[in-house]
């Protein structure tokens, strides 16, 4: 994020003085991502093992439970949300939870409501994401090769996911495209990828591979830093820097042949901490200041402990007071064990 824009975000947040979430280090936390699910209906390798033990169903908020945690955030400040999971269309009853937070779209509290999916389920529900005001969404999508891309997910189908999409752009949505880079598996389809996304008119993000989760793999085997895949998509491409910053980590280049945005999200080799105005909640009800550390809150107790939001946004205020400055994941010979315990699934990605 820029400076101009964080200050944006303060000024904003602090229309309800009192009211907003600012960090120890100055930063307004203005976005939330919820993990509405830890299930999915892929088993993506570099996010699950094949035979991951979901959390009991009895463990999850409802959804009248995440509704409320979510409001308290935009009560407190929060201008964007994204449902993320495991896989958020798979939740029985998500366009309800969508429908009813996207009152907060139309009162003007909120800027944005959106998600991140695989797409599996999208031809069904983006006619419905749109009319609740959903404008753009996140799918992911590694390769266009079908093979490769069932030998990736495990499960997934790449029919179903490239008919969600075009139900996606035919409802109107915005559609970005996330690939994973994986060494010895995508890496020499990525320039192919972007000619394919800008040719739809979809941006496209490269994203290298975190240490998060037990996967039953070594890391090392799948990590592909995003230098190289960017030294050889510029063989192929002319890739501009522009100023394009959408207050995430992702770094912006237009690719000129393409006229396409190309973003990259390197966690491992650059820091992008200092702009960080995120936190994430799971399905439980947990709160995680910072993607990359384990610290987290409690927020169902509070939140179960009366109708009356006061507890919960007390936990909030406290949690917020302790966001650390980063994260510091490593991946090497040496640390072959994952940096985090928990999977990508489980935190939201
Ligand atoms: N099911 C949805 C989806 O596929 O987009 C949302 C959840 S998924 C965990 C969110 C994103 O995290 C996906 O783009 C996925 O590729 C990415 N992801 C999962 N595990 C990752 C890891 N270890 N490193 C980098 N990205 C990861």
């Amino acid at each position: 994020m820029t400076q101009a824009g964080a200050t944006l975000d303060i000024e904003r947040s602090l229309d309800r003085p009192g009211d907003a979430l600012i960090d120890p280090f100055g930063r307004a936390i203005t976005y939330l991502r919820v993990s509405v699910t830890d299930r999915c209906d892929f088993r993506c390798v570099y996010c699950m093992a094949e035979n991951m033990t979901f959390l009991p169903k009895a463990d999850l908020l409802s959804l009248e439970e995440l509704d409320r945690l979510c409001s308290v955030f935009v009560d407190k400040g929060v201008r964007k949300l994204r449902l993320t999971g495991g896989e958020p269309l798979v939740r029985r009853g998500i366009m309800t939870l969508v429908a009813s937070l996207s009152r907060h779209l139309a009162g003007g509290a909120l800027d944005e409501l959106t998600i991140t999916t695989n797409g599996s389920q999208l031809a069904k529900y983006a006619g419905e994401l749109a009319g609740h005001g959903v404008e753009r969404i996140n799918v992911s999508l590694d390769t266009l090769d079908p093979d490769k891309f069932r030998a990736i997910t495990r499960w997934g189908e790449l029919d179903k996911v490239l008919a969600g999409i075009d139900a996606a752009l035919a409802a109107g949505l915005r559609v970005k495209i996330n690939a994973v880079a994986l060494k010895g598996v995508n890496e020499d389809e990525l320039g192919d990828l972007t000619a394919w996304a800008h040719g739809r008119g979809m941006d496209l993000t490269i994203i290298e591979v975190m240490p998060l989760g037990d996967i039953g793999a070594g890391r090392l085997e799948q990590y592909l830093p995003l230098s190289l895949v960017r030294a050889r998509l510029s063989e192929r491409y002319t890739l501009d820097e522009i100023d394009y910053r959408t207050g995430g980590p992702a770094r912006y280049v237009r690719v000129k042949e393409t006229g396409g945005r190309l973003g990259f999200i390197t966690p491992l080799t650059h820091n992008f901490c200092e702009s960080c105005n995120r936190v994430r909640v799971t399905c439980t009800g947990t709160l995680y200041m910072c993607l990359g550390q384990e610290d987290a809150a409690d927020l169902r107790g509070p939140l179960r402990l009366s109708p009356d939001n006061a507890a919960l946004a007390g936990a909030i205020e406290e949690a917020i007071a302790r966001k650390p400055k980063g994260h510091d994941f490593i991946i090497d010979r040496r640390h072959q064990r994952p940096a985090l315990a928990r999977h990508m699934n489980v935190t939201g990605g």
